[in-house]
């Protein structure tokens, strides 16, 4: 894979920070599965949660397939952090450039896995769990949803997680092989 290209073609993206990372620096937690089933109202609503994505362990196996990974962020001022229609309005942005960063990867590599960030929004009502996703090429699965504290990776790379005020930081997670 040509990471230079990459970068090349990143500049395209108003893509804030990244980071090439490595499979193995990834952590899978269960702590964090258990804040999901406990504190999360999307937990068992969404494809892109669990349970549908599977066991932490099941997910720690199917990221080991792959030993390279992009870290990325972009950001977002918002008017009032509490404002939920403004905040998903920034996240369908930071999805839609999820999916073309996650093409330029394609285009090198044979097989990629991406998680993004929070429950998937697509579909006004998710169709889980009595019909299969409706856009399983534009659904990614939220980084938190397979055990991973998405905060300690950035830490661990260099990645600023928290860029102040009114300002929403937004995360994925390819990974490639
Ligand atoms: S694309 Fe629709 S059906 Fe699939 S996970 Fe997202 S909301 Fe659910």
């Amino acid at each position: 894979m040509e990471k230079e290209k990459i970068e090349l073609q990143l500049a395209e993206f108003p893509v804030c920070e990244y980071a090439f990372i490595k499979e193995r620096d990834i952590s899978f937690l269960e702590q964090i599965r258990y804040i999901c089933e406990t504190e999360c109202p999307q937990y068992g609503s969404s494809w892109s949660c669990p349970p549908a994505v599977g066991t932490v362990e099941e997910c720690r196996e199917r990221c080991s397939r792959f030993q390279e990974g992009f870290l990325f962020t972009t950001v977002a001022e918002v008017s009032d952090l509490e404002n939920m229609a403004e905040m998903l309005d920034t996240r369908m942005e930071h999805e839609e450039i999820t999916r073309q960063v996650r093409d330029l990867f394609r285009e090198q590599c044979e097989e990629v896995l991406v998680l993004s960030t929070e429950s998937c929004a697509i579909c006004e009502k998710c169709s889980y769990p009595h019909h299969p996703c409706r856009h399983p090429e534009r659904m990614f699965p939220c980084i938190e949803s397979y055990g991973i504290l998405v905060t300690e990776l950035a830490e661990r790379y260099g990645i600023t997680f928290m860029n102040g005020g009114n300002v929403v930081t937004w995360f994925s997670l390819i990974l490639y092989r």
